[in-house]
């Protein structure tokens, strides 16, 4: 099956990068989000990004408009029910991902493929709620989804052969590399990478270092591009605590548990980067360390 046609659901920081890689790829894209201003705030922030990259020579002006053009939003999600692919990116929570695929539901072409960029949640389960559980599977792209190479494939238990092949097909027409990852809890980065920023959201909470040493501790002594906290707080630590969630319920082993202060910080709506403020503030000039 070809795919000309792509729907992203959830503007937010995943879903604007997942919809500007389709449309300079050529693809027809519709990005949905249930709220008007994370629409208009997604859409502009592609127009922004790939303008930036035009004028740093990293992309021609012609192309630019081009992709731009072939970029729409709404905010009415059964528009996307006739598109060849739909990409679920909205906010990391299962009941909110099954709302938005049994809102599709009645909307799908016959030919749709479904897939989801949960970062942790059970690609089987999600299917299973839906019609097509054969012509579903896991398209996890990493953040910021412009910059990063990979893509995690994930197929479900019912996924069928010809629904991977054409997804993988998807990737490779993006320019992306992909890893196939078993539908276990968090896949295969975020397995790795979550437990890690967790320990580091530990070793703040137990005073064994601030967020300052922290970062330059594993920047420095570990030759990592960005410190834990740093990346947690791209990350977004709603995000980050869904997943460690995920993990501890899914896997069932205690050394999974969330840091409670991870649970303060998300608490208190301090969510990284995208709030203004989390393990640092970003709100002034340069980011600050909050503890
Ligand atoms: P975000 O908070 O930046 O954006 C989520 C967006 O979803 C918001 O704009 C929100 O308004 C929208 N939304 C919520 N409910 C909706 C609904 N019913 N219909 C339409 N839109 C709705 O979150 P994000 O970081 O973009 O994460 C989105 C998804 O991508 C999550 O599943 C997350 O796990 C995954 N992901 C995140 C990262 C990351 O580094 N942040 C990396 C890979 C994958």
């Amino acid at each position: 099956m070809e795919i000309k046609t792509v729907g992203v659901v959830g503007a937010g920081q995943m879903g604007a990068g997942i919809a500007q890689v389709f449309a300079q790829a050529g693809y027809e894209v519709l990005l949905n989000d249930i709220n008007q201003e994370a629409l208009d705030a997604g859409l502009a922030r592609i127009a922004k990004g790939m303008r930036r990259m035009v004028e740093r020579g990293k992309l021609d002006a012609e192309s630019c408009e081009a992709a731009l053009a072939r970029l729409k939003g709404t905010t009415v999600l059964a528009e996307l029910g006739p598109l060849d692919l739909i990409v679920e990116s909205a906010t990391e929570n299962e009941t909110i991902k099954n709302r938005i695929f049994a809102g599709l539901k009645e909307h799908l072409g016959s030919q749709t493929l479904l897939t989801t960029n949960t970062s942790s949640i059970s690609i089987t389960r999600l299917a299973s709620l839906t019609d097509r559980p054969e012509r579903f599977m896991g398209l996890h792209f990493m953040n910021p989804v412009p910059v990063m190479q990979l893509v995690e494939l994930i197929r479900g238990i019912a996924t069928d052969d010809a629904t991977f092949q054409t997804v993988r097909k998807v990737v490779e027409n993006l320019g992306k590399t992909h890893a196939t990852a078993e539908d276990f809890p968090a896949f295969i980065v975020n397995r790795i990478l979550l437990p890690m920023i967790n320990e580091a959201v530990y070793t703040l909470y137990e005073g064994v270092g601030s967020v300052d040493s922290i970062d330059k501790a594993m920047k420095l002594g570990t030759n990592h591009p960005m410190g834990p906290l740093e990346l947690a707080d791209f990350i977004g630590l709603d995000t980050c605590l869904a997943i460690m969630h995920v993990l501890h319920e899914g896997l069932a082993d205690t050394k999974y548990r969330p840091c409670p202060l991870l649970v303060k910080y998300v608490e208190a709506g301090w969510l990284g980067r995208k709030s203004g403020r989390g393990f640092y503030d970003y709100r002034g000039e340069t980011p600050v360390p909050t503890r």
